[in-house]
């Protein structure tokens, strides 16, 4: 699943597993699972940060595993880059993720990429390992996209 060298990211960018806050997200991802907070009281989808359900009201957060795959709700292509914190030497993909499961998730793409992914493809959620962490990436169907870049 893992690879040692992400193409975006060094090492020293891994983000913090022990965080308490996430530490169920990247206890999921580092057996290769997709595991997302939803409300304990009404099942609602929940973001990531989210500690109070938008829909009941309840505080009650369960990780639940589902199912990696959805569509790309909005997508971008960074130019700015940091050359001594990110690799690529050219633009490269931010992907919002829109879940089947209800979840909308940010991330790139699993493979170094300059096309803009587009809007309403298909996406599986896969993993790229930064600094040996886990993190999802999506996985676009081989495609030749036009050349859109005002569409973000
Ligand atoms: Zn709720």
């Amino acid at each position: 699943v893992t690879s040692s060298t992400d193409w975006l990211l060094g090492p020293e960018l891994a983000p913090d597993t022990s965080d308490p806050q996430m530490a169920p997200f990247y206890a999921a991802t580092a057996g290769g699972v997709l595991a997302l907070p939803e409300c304990g009281a009404c099942g609602l989808a929940l973001e990531l940060e989210q500690r109070i359900c938008d829909q009941c009201g309840a505080a009650d957060i369960r990780w639940a595993e589902v199912e990696p795959v959805g569509t790309v709700h909005a997508s971008t292509l960074v130019h700015r880059r940091q050359a001594d914190l990110i690799h690529a030497d050219g633009p490269y993909p931010i992907v919002d993720v829109q879940l089947a499961s209800g979840h909308r998730l940010v991330m790139t793409t699993v493979h170094r990429s300059e096309q803009q992914p587009r809007v309403g493809a298909p996406v599986r959620v896969a993993f790229r390992s930064v600094g040996g962490v886990a993190i999802p990436a999506a996985q676009l169907p081989e495609e030749v996209s036009p050349e859109l870049e005002a569409n973000s």
